[in-house]
């Protein structure tokens, strides 16, 4: 387990590739749940193609760019879950701007901190979690056609975001109202990449 405070880095991988890689502090780290900050201005490691723009999916050649981390986030993860909830804030405010679920495979624990696959489907749901609307379904169908994810994988991904959303939009555990209030510990510097994030 890491120790709250504690500088790791947070990292996406297709099929042993590196996708894009985080600094990331850690708030919280148990066997209920992990919950990881992502401050505005840190590294975003982020997989690009040969004209330096952002990929939408893992086919063909790629290299890992730095384009900035923009937002304040705050990341939750309950381990063995196949999504994250992310707290998406207003540059530097208080208000929380919207909350995110992110679908993909369960957070995996590694020397550097922790791996994960992205599975491209997501939800917005608005700060208040009255209202929610698929993200990037365009890019899933995509991801089918191509292979890169299976229908049954598709469906079960839906099937997760759906229960994620519920819980979130009924306040359930770990989802209180907490969260909300929660802010970082204003001593904490932005994380940096240590070295060997890059590899995998
Ligand atoms: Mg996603």
């Amino acid at each position: 387990m890491w120790a709250t405070g504690e500088q790791i880095v947070l990292r996406e991988v297709w099929h042993g590739r590196l996708w894009s890689a985080r600094p990331v502090r850690v708030v919280r780290d148990d066997a209920d749940l992990v919950a990881l900050h992502l401050p505005v201005g840190a590294a975003w490691m982020r997989a690009c193609g040969a004209d330096g723009r952002r990929l939408a999916l893992p086919v063909g050649d790629w290299r890992l760019r730095d384009i900035g981390w923009p937002v304040d986030c705050l990341r939750l993860h309950v381990p063995g879950a196949h999504h994250d909830v992310l707290v998406f804030r207003e540059p530097g405010g208080e208000r929380v701007r919207h909350w995110y679920v992110n679908l993909q495979t369960p957070l995996q624990r590694t020397g550097l901190g922790f791996d994960y696959t992205d599975h491209v489907l997501d939800a917005v749901v608005s700060a208040d979690r009255t209202t929610w609307r698929w993200e990037d379904e365009d890019e899933l169908a995509e991801a089918l056609a191509r292979g890169l994810l299976s229908a049954e994988r598709a469906a079960f991904l839906r099937e997760e975001g759906l229960r994620a959303i519920e819980r979130l939009r009924s306040s359930r555990p770990p989802y209180d109202q907490s969260w909300e209030r929660w802010r970082p510990d204003p001593s904490w510097p932005v994380p940096s990449l240590p070295p060997g994030w890059d590899v995998p």
